[in-house]
């Protein structure tokens, strides 16, 4: 069987950081077995649709390096245009699609034209919340005949069309939860064509993941109970059944379910905190789901390989941000340099194509989780700011010691050559051979040396910052801290 996948989402506006992690179990499952994974845009409901979300959505696909196999794209003047042949990919291009599987199930006695008001449905609802009842359509229109179906209609009264949902039980074998079973009765005949002709969800989302050859549909668990009307709709239309599979929902370190006012529930927002796209997915991949015991850094294309629906975990998973700050900083430490730059340069208005910058980058990425962290950082390797002189002077040393230490230090830095600003370790082996040679103590000389090159007392270290600034402006910044301490 070909696996195909699809994630369907609704243009809200911005792409779920629950949604991306469905995303990503679609993307293993396709490419794993060379299936392929569909983009469709679930915009029925008109009264929610967001100006330019599906191009926003895009937009976070291409940022995360994510492709997929069909479904709409952003051409390169901006505008939507589509790939793959069993589209549209946007159900509000597909209404057309829909009618005759609502006229079969209509013609089977599967469904019913249903005229009341959305005024006397409040009102039942009210009566049955009341009653302590399930809220559900009471079937008073599920008995009309054809000619006063038909005379109401001709008399241009509003309706919509229910599913007549049957007795009995609905079962289905969930990928990462077994077996779920519902009782009939507790479902609604639920609309499946609304009052201004368009289909609703449930129709819509059965004809597309057959008319799109589905295998294997992968959603949050929030729609578990959508489900039992969906797999009676595929039984009514004898239409072939995908797997299901739920993904638990993402929680707050509370156990809460992930909300906006808790924290940030958009992929963008990561993004815009600084967090690499490959660290953000390995990430969300691996939550509440890991595919070896004694590792956590995967390759996308060892998360392919290795995926497995049926060892996602079925308890809601924790946005446990200390950790996604461990492994953006284990990410950032791998990045080559080159694109180390790239990934910094959004988050800084200084220019990185300074070599002292990229020099920079490469210390101060052993301190930051973040890129946004950047930025603060990189201040002091462009021009010290303005420190206090007595911060030069070590706490178990003097201003007079302090002062000898700069002089002497600022003589064996102009007398190293210049190869030995090539590299960190070059820079430590020559400063440490000055202090033991001269039987002096390292603080002695490493403090107000670090100072003096950084401004700053908490700092990388002299060898680092030696290296990063080079031999005339740590030259100039010791002299600097000199005169500013006689
Ligand atoms: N359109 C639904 C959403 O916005 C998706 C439901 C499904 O995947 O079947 O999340």
């Amino acid at each position: 069987m070909i696996t195909r996948t699809r994630i369907a989402p609704s243009p809200t506006g911005y792409m779920h950081i629950g949604t991306l992690r469905t995303v990503m179990f679609d993307y293993y499952l396709a490419r794993q077995t060379g299936g392929q994974f569909i983009v469709r845009i679930e915009d029925t409901d008109q009264a929610r649709l967001v100006e330019g979300a599906v191009e926003s959505l895009l937009n976070t696909f291409k940022k995360l390096d994510l492709d997929y196999d069909e479904g709409p794209v952003l051409l390169a003047d901006g505008t939507l245009g589509e790939k793959g042949d069993v589209g549209p990919y946007t159900q509000s291009k597909r209404l057309d699609l829909y009618r005759p599987y609502a006229d079969r199930l209509l013609a089977d006695g599967n469904a019913y034209v249903c005229f009341c008001t959305s005024e006397r449905l409040v009102e039942m609802r009210a009566a049955q919340v009341a009653a302590k009842q399930n809220p559900k359509y009471d079937r008073r229109c599920a008995g009309l005949s054809l000619d006063e179906v038909k005379k109401r209609q001709a008399a241009g009264e509003k309706f919509v069309i229910r599913m007549r949902i049957p007795e009995g039980e609905s079962k289905f074998i969930d990928a990462i939860r077994g077996e779920i079973s519902f009782n009939n009765a507790d479902v609604d005949d639920q609309v499946i064509i609304k009052s201004d002709g368009f289909a609703s969800y449930h129709l819509a989302v059965v004809v597309d993941d057959y008319l799109m050859k589905i295998s294997h549909v992968l959603r949050g668990e929030e729609w578990i109970s959508s489900t039992p009307k969906q797999i009676i709709l595929h039984d009514m239309l004898g239409l072939p059944m995908p797997v299901y599979a739920h993904v638990p929902l993402i929680l707050n370190p509370d156990k809460t379910k992930l909300s906006k006012r808790k924290g940030d529930v958009s992929v963008e927002s990561y993004l815009a905190k600084g967090y690499l796209p490959a660290a953000l997915i390995n990430f969300i991949s691996t939550l509440g789901y890991n595919p070896k015991a004694d590792q956590e850094i995967y390759e996308r294309a060892e998360l392919t390989e290795l995926f497995d629906l049926s060892k996602v975990s079925r308890a809601g998973a924790v946005m446990n941000i200390e950790k996604l700050d461990w492994m953006n900083h284990q990410y950032l430490m791998k990045l080559p340099a080159a694109d180390l730059i790239l990934a910094v340069q959004p988050f800084t208005t200084l220019d990185l194509a300074s070599p002292v910058l990229q020099r920079a980058l490469i210390i101060e990425r052993e301190r930051v989780s973040r890129l946004t962290e950047f930025a603060d950082k990189l201040g002091a390797y462009v021009e010290l700011g303005g420190y206090d002189p007595a911060i030069l002077v070590w706490k178990k040393s003097s201003k007079e010691d302090a002062l000898e230490q700069l002089q002497n230090i600022s003589t064996v830095i102009s007398q190293l050559p210049a190869d030995t600003f090539v590299d960190i370790s070059l820079l430590e082996a020559a400063v440490k051979e000055y202090i033991s040679s001269n039987a002096l103590q390292n603080g002695n000389v490493l403090w107000p040396l670090r100072i003096a090159l950084s401004g700053l007392e908490k700092s990388a270290s002299p060898y680092e910052l030696l290296w990063a600034l080079g031999q005339e402006e740590s030259l100039r910044r010791v002299q600097l801290a000199f005169e500013s301490l006689s």
